[in-house]
């Protein structure tokens, strides 16, 4: 009979996804809380915004992010992995399935990584349009000298020239489609974190 040898080699690691973009403060806190009561204190030389390192006697446990959009971490043991690591492997990932996350093994990590990238692409890609649309809805831009001004001023701030009602009408159809811009591009970043997959993403396609 095969004896399958993955089950008999310990992991080292534990990866995890869970339903938000980042490690923001919401995560860190529920990670902390997983794990302080089992004796674990934050290494307070440890300032990353991308990991978390725990220290309990001897032992330390270090959480980095791998990827967003969701967020993906690995956690281990800095040195040899005792029971202590492994209990808190444990508790760190019954807090992140308690959450709506999951824990990948290391094959579906490897397959899953490439769609972690292209994803965070997307969400850049999406931050940008956003950025992009609010520019429009706190500014105007010249038709005729391509200089931008207050939003509600009636005079280029450039040429100085009146704005025509013909302008003016422009600028509003450019606001709406800048609202609509921001409100497609907020739910595909909500969607991305939340981790729905990349072909089932509501608003425009992207090549
Ligand atoms: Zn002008």
């Amino acid at each position: 009979m095969a004896v399958d040898r993955a089950k008999l080699v310990r992991r080292q690691h534990t990866h995890l996804l869970l339903p938000h973009a980042a490690l923001d403060d919401p995560q860190r806190a529920l990670f902390e809380a997983a794990v302080r009561p089992a004796g674990w204190v934050r290494d307070s030389a440890d300032t990353s915004s991308i990991a978390l390192q725990w220290r309990r006697g001897q032992a330390t446990l270090r959480l980095q992010t791998l990827g967003w959009f969701p967020l993906l971490v690995t956690v281990g043991a800095i040195g040899g992995a005792t029971s202590v690591h492994r209990d808190a492997t444990a508790r760190l990932t019954a807090a992140v399935l308690s959450s709506g996350g999951k824990s990948l093994t290391d094959q579906q990590l490897v397959d899953y990584l490439p769609q972690s990238q292209q994803r965070w692409q997307r969400a850049l890609l999406e931050r940008q349009r956003l950025a992009q649309a609010e520019r429009l809805l706190q500014a105007r831009r010249c038709t005729a000298c391509g200089a931008w001004s207050d939003l509600s001023t009636t005079h280029c701030a450039g040429c100085h020239r009146r704005f025509t009602s013909a302008d003016d009408a422009e600028r509003d159809a450019g606001v709406d489609r800048a609202a609509t811009t921001i409100s497609e591009a907020e739910a595909v970043l909500a969607e991305l974190a939340r981790g729905v997959v990349l072909e089932k993403l509501s608003g425009v396609r992207h090549g």
